[in-house]
Parts: structure tokens; sequence; C-alpha cells
């Protein structure tokens, strides 16, 4: 095919000529000509269009070239954000598990997972993002009747702002079981396929999102137990031992179950709204080297231990 330029001089030069030609001759005479004229045009006219087609077709092919190279450029920005997500150092390693007062962001992950999927009840909803194939459709709902008994509850009582939507990932590849930060709970699958009907790990995870709202993380022992108290007075699972039995060589720092149970005698025996006090307290960053504890019950933390101690059973 010849260039735009050439083909677009041919063109000029042949209006030029007819037009000079019909001017100085007469309709009848120049009809024969003119019909050549025609032809002439005709032949040009075919030879636009067919430029204009390749001119549209190298148009197209540049349009679907580019928006290929946006999408893989796209798709590189996911893998490096994802990447860095998961490589980021813990704040905390206790136990396995950590809380973190940072925003993670889950962009990256709903774009890559292959299941994204909503749990709505009540204006609470749960978005469970599954990066695990093997994580069935059967966990997942009993995560979210979890969710849905006991989040309300504690969002009532420890703090009402909180929000109504979290977000659950279940994780594939992960250093720790489970890891909260605002209102994303993240999940090592593995922990799922060892102990299925643990899904009170979600409750307890749903306390440090309630947490979240606390200016620092410092006393990690008391978060911790407050979060397995948490478990204890609301979770849904009776396979598992919610809080764990007395021991002589335990602390109240000891976190966890043995902290919480520490709470539990503490509600049953000294202050019915002491875990409820410590939540506010530490909400308003009162707890100022344990001078929390005697406000709400006029003791020292050492002191109610040393009770604890001597006489530790639960009511039944
Ligand atoms: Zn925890």
């Amino acid at each position: 095919m010849k260039d735009w330029k050439s083909q677009t001089e041919d063109f000029n030069q042949t209006t030029h000529e007819s037009s000079g030609k019909e001017t100085s001759s007469g309709e009848h005479t120049q009809y024969p000509q003119k019909l050549s004229i025609l032809d002439e045009h005709k032949k040009t006219a075919q030879t636009l269009k067919e430029m204009l087609e390749e001119i549209l077709k190298l148009l197209r092919n540049w349009i679907v070239k580019n928006d290929k190279d946006s999408e893989t450029e796209k798709t590189k920005n996911n893998e490096t954000s994802a990447a860095v997500q998961t490589t980021e150092p813990p704040k905390q390693t206790d136990n396995n598990e950590t809380l973190q007062a940072e925003e993670t962001t889950v962009e990256s992950s709903n774009n890559q997972s292959d299941g994204v999927k909503f749990y709505t009840l009540n204006g609470f909803t749960l978005t469970i993002i599954n990066e695990a194939q093997d994580f069935g459709q059967e966990i997942q709902e009993r995560i979210f009747d979890t969710f849905n008994k006991v989040y309300p509850k504690m969002r009532e009582r420890f703090n009402k702002e909180a929000t109504k939507n979290v977000t659950l990932i279940i994780v594939r590849k992960f250093n720790e079981t489970a890891h909260t930060s605002n209102k994303t709970i993240k999940i090592h699958s593995a922990y799922f396929k060892e102990t299925p009907l643990d899904t009170d790990t979600i409750t307890h995870e749903l306390m440090h999102v309630l947490q979240s709202s606390y200016p620092n993380f410092e006393q990690t022992w008391l978060i911790e137990g407050i979060a397995d108290y948490a478990r204890w007075k609301y979770g849904c699972d009776t396979h598992q031992e919610k809080l764990t039995n007395f021991e002589s060589k335990h602390n109240y720092t000891d976190s966890y179950k043995v902290t919480a149970r520490f709470l539990v005698w503490l509600e049953t025996k000294v202050n019915d709204k002491v875990v409820d006090r410590l939540n506010e307290g530490l909400q308003k960053n009162q707890y100022q080297n344990g001078t929390l504890w005697k406000e709400i019950t006029q003791k020292s933390v050492d002191d109610l231990w040393n009770e604890y101690t001597k006489n530790p059973d639960l009511p039944k």
C-alpha cells in the first residue's frame, strides 16, 4: 500500500485536473471523460478507505497492548505489596500470636485471592478472604456463626464505637497462628486443620479488634488475658478448655488463660465490674504503672494475686 502522503498528492492532482476540464468544457461532450474521472475518484476513495482501515487496525492493536501492559504492571504492584505485608515483622511474638495497632491493607489480598465471601447479619459483616484452597465452606460458615454469636455482645460491652465490619484472612503461608491488626484478623489455615472445632480462636481475636482502640499495647499480658477472658465468657466451642487449672508456679503476668482465670476469680470474688473497668482504663490510657488496680479494687495487683493463690477455687 502507498503511504498517506503520496496518495494524498495523487488525489489532489486528480481533483485539480478534473475541475479544470469541467469548467472549460460542455457537459455532453465531456461525459465519457467524466466517467473516467469518476472511476479515478472511486479508486482513490477505495484506497483511502483501505488506508483508514489499516490505521484503525493499528490503533486497536496499540490500545489492546497498552491495556495488557497496565494490567501486568498492576499485578506486579500487588505482588510487591503482598510480599511486603507478609514479611513485615510482628510487634509481639508471645505465644506465636500478635496484636498490632497498624492498619493492614487487604486490597492486594482481595485481588489475588481465589475466594472472597461476605457474610452479613443484623448489620454486622464478616468478610472472609480465603487464600487456602482446602479451607472449606463448612468451616467458614462455622466461623461466621461464632462471629455472629459473640461479636455483637462483646462490642456492646467493651467498645460500642468499634467497627461492625471485620475481615478475616485465611493465610496459607504464615509464621504465626493468628494476628490481629485493627479490624483485620489473619489466621494460619493449618491451625484449623489441626483443631477444626476451635473456632473460638476467632472470639479471642475479635476481642483484639475491640481492643485496637487502646492507645498503647504495653500491658500485653493483661490485653491477652482479657482476650482469653472474653473467649471464656462468650466462646461457643465446648471442646476446648477455656481456662487453665491453677498451678503454684503461675503468675498474673503469664498472660492468656492464666491471666484470664485470675480475672474470672476477681470478677466473682472482688468486683464484678473489674474487667469492664480494666478495659475502660486501658482505652483511656489510665493504666499508669498499675494504679488502675487500686482505683478499681483499692488493692495492688500483687496483693490481689496473693489472695488468689491462697484460695484459687472458682465458683461452680
Ligand atoms: Zn491474643
